[in-house]
C-alpha cells in the first residue's frame, strides 16, 4: 500500500477512537517511525502530510536529516539514547522520547544549546525487555530535573508488552496518563508534562482511547523494510 493510504487507514481509526471518546483528532500527531525504510520512503510520508518523523538511532536519523531538510520534518528520537551519542543528535531533534536516567538527563544538559523536549520513559508493563524507568522512580526523577533548565518534560512515553490481551495493553496506557497526572500536580516549571506518546501500529487505537497525544508508526503506515509496505 502506498504510504498515503495507509495513513488515511490510521487517521479514520483514530477519528473513530476520538469520537468513541470524545477527543477531537486535533489533539493527536502522528509520528511516522521510519528507522526501517529509506529516505525516499520517509519522503513519502512527509508528502502526505505527516509533519513528523521519528527514528531510534543515531545513524538513521543523521543519515535522513540532510536528505529530507527541504521538507523540514519535525524530529523525533524514539530509541534507547546512549549517552555518548547525544551530542552528535542533539542539535537536530525536537523531542527525546527516551529520557529515562539521570546520567543522560546530565548529558543533554550539558550539550543543548537551547531547551528540549523530553518524555520521561516509563516500563508500564514491567517486562523485562522494556526499557524506561518504574513508575514509583518517576516523581523522584522529576523532582531532580528542576534544576536542568536545557530539559523541558513535554509528556510521558511508554510502550505497551507484546501481547493480544487488550485490556493489559489498555492498563499500561491508562497507568501511563494518571501518572502524567501526577507529575503535573507538581506544578514544576519546567514540566507541563501535558503529552503522552503512546501507541504503535499494533496498538494506537487503544492508546488514542486512553489519551495519546503522540503515536508512533512504524510498520503500517510507511512499512518495516527499505521501500517496502505493509506485509
Ligand atoms: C519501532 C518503534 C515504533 C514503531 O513500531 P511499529 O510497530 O512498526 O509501528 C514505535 N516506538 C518505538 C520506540 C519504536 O522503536
Amino acid at each position: 500500500m502506498d504510504v498515503k493510504s495507509n495513513l488515511r487507514h490510521i487517521n479514520d481509526r483514530i477519528n473513530e477512537a476520538c469520537k468513541e471518546k470524545g477527543r477531537t483528532p486535533d489533539e493527536i500527531s502522528v509520528i511516522a517511525v521510519t528507522k526501517y525504510v529509506s529516505p525516499e520512503r520517509a519522503q513519502e510520508a512527509l508528502d502526505a502530510g505527516v509533519k513528523h518523523l521519528g527514528e531510534n538511532r543515531d545513524s538513521g536519523l543523521l543519515h535522513k536529516l540532510d536528505i529530507l531538510i527541504d521538507s523540514r520534518p519535525v524530529w523525533h528520537f524514539i530509541g534507547t539514547l546512549q549517552t555518548r551519542k547525544v551530542k552528535a543528535i542533539i542539535d537536530h531533534v525536537s523531542y527525546i522520547h527516551s529520557l529515562d536516567r539521570l546520567s543522560l538527563a546530565d548529558e543533554i544538559q550539558k550539550r543543548a544549546k537551547k531547551p528540549v523536549d523530553c518524555f520521561v520513559q516509563v516500563n508500564t508493563s514491567l517486562e523485562s525487555s522494556k526499557h524506561g524507568m518504574t513508575k514509583e522512580e518517576v516523581i523522584p526523577f522529576v523532582r531532580k530535573l528542576s534544576a536542568y533548565e536545557n530539559i523541558r518534560i513535554a509528556g510521558l512515553m511508554t510502550m505497551a508488552p507484546f501481547t493480544d490481551d487488550e485490556e493489559e495493553i489498555r492498563s499500561c496506557f491508562r497507568s501511563l496518563r494518571e501518572l502524567r497526572g501526577e507529575v503535573q500536580r507538581l506544578n514544576q516549571w519546567n514540566a507541563p508534562c501535558s503529552e503522552l506518546s503512546m501507541g504503535m501500529s499494533n496498538d494506537f487505537t487503544i492508546a488514542v482511547e486512553e489519551g495519546a497525544t503522540f503515536v508512533r508508526i512504524g510498520s503500517s503506515l510507511v512499512g518495516n523494510e527499505t521501500g517496502g509496505g505493509q506485509s
